[in-house]
């Protein structure tokens, strides 16, 4: 196993609209030459992996011995070179040249390259167009046959001393599977993987924005009122006083997606002191809050709600109150979590003269 992994980590992130090189840029929580640089630990199938940078003086976690950081140069072929100048001391077998800006490739692919090159002095992983691809020649413009083209990716594989050979030429090549082609030497071509695709905007690594709201409600039980909970009259000896039809776990929904998107609270844009809303029905509150949740970009996802009562039973009504919670929110029901608590008959709740809920909710923008 005298394998060597290179990791190219100097680009310059032209297209990269950013401060710091974007390699650096955090990616699903780490900086994105990280995830190669722990995939390729992980697999076992590298004596040593050479990370490439600009600036050494920005790598400041300490790495396993085996990783080596080294200081690239301006273009990427001056930097594989470099790489490759660094290794030839070690008399590798194999060598992997890689992008860090692809950190989801997966160690079966890692595998496969360095398999193939058994028999073959490149290996190179490549996909499929699926857009269209045109091209032009002076003024005229060109269909070009999808069936005939392929995108190639990196990790690419070859025999250290081939490409070693081949680099020293100083040619200034975008990859090093076309100093292959240029010199006319034989590829052998698989399956890359669609996922491995390279990180070049700022967009690509734009994760949602998320924000959690929280919400409380607790109203009285009184006599001769129907009882709501989250939308579904529920069939009980007493329903909840308020200005409103006083469903609780509405209310709490309410509030917390009123929190999430730090917007105050229920009373601001439902004050029990005004006429037009006495006796309203709280699905017909929920609507401006939804409306607003659409205005500013956001999408719930997901709700987890506490109601705290004595009876009625929550297992009893859990299906049907779920139900209409996703319709009401249009919100998948796997989303929506509802629990029961009781109070062990303490307090307001417990002698059964009120119910509470508690409600919290993540949306992402
Ligand atoms: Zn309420």
């Amino acid at each position: 196993m005298n394998n060597y992994f290179i990791i190219l980590a100097s680009g310059q992130s032209k297209r990269f609209n950013a401060t710091n090189p974007k390699q650096f840029n955090l990616y699903k929580n780490k900086p994105l030459f990280e995830h190669s640089i722990e995939k390729s630990i992980k697999s076992n199938l590298f004596k040593k992996i050479i990370l490439v940078v600009n600036n050494k003086k920005l790598i400041k976690k300490k790495y396993p011995k085996k990783v080596v950081v080294i200081k690239g140069g301006k273009e990427r072929s001056k930097s594989s070179l470099i790489g490759l100048k660094y290794i030839k001391k070690f008399k590798p077998n194999y060598v992997l040249i890689h992008d860090a800006a692809r950190p989801n490739f997966s160690i079966n692919l890692l595998r496969k390259l360095i398999d193939q090159l058994k028999k073959n002095n490149a290996v190179i992983p490549i996909i499929r167009p699926t857009d269209a691809i045109k091209y032009q020649i002076k003024n005229e413009i060109y269909n070009l046959n999808r069936e005939n083209s392929f995108l190639t990716q990196t990790p690419q594989a070859f025999k250290f001393n081939k490409i070693y050979e081949l680099s020293i030429k100083k040619e200034n090549a975008q990859d090093e599977a076309s100093m292959f082609i240029k010199n006319n030497l034989k590829i052998k071509f698989i399956n890359g993987e669609i996922l491995n695709k390279k990180i070049t905007y700022k967009e690509d690594v734009l994760l949602p924005k998320t924000y959690y709201g929280i919400g409380f409600d607790i109203h009285r039980l009184i006599k001769n009122k129907k009882l709501y909970l989250g939308g579904v009259k529920v069939p009980y000896h007493s329903g909840l006083k308020g200005h409103s039809d006083g469903d609780v776990i509405l209310h709490a929904i309410i509030d917390s997606l009123l929190g999430a998107m730090k917007k105050k609270d229920i009373g601001t844009y439902f004050p029990d002191n005004i006429k037009k809303f006495k006796n309203i029905r709280s699905p017909k509150m929920m609507m401006p809050i939804l409306n607003m949740l659409k205005k500013n970009n956001f999408y719930i996802n997901n709700l987890d709600i506490n109601m705290i009562c004595e009876k009625p039973k929550v297992s009893l009504y859990r299906k049907k109150i779920i139900q209409s919670l996703s319709s009401l929110l249009s919100l998948d029901k796997n989303k929506i979590n509802l629990k029961g608590k009781t109070t062990e008959k303490l307090g307001l709740i417990g002698k059964e003269n009120a119910i509470a809920c508690e409600a919290i909710c993540s949306i992402s923008e």
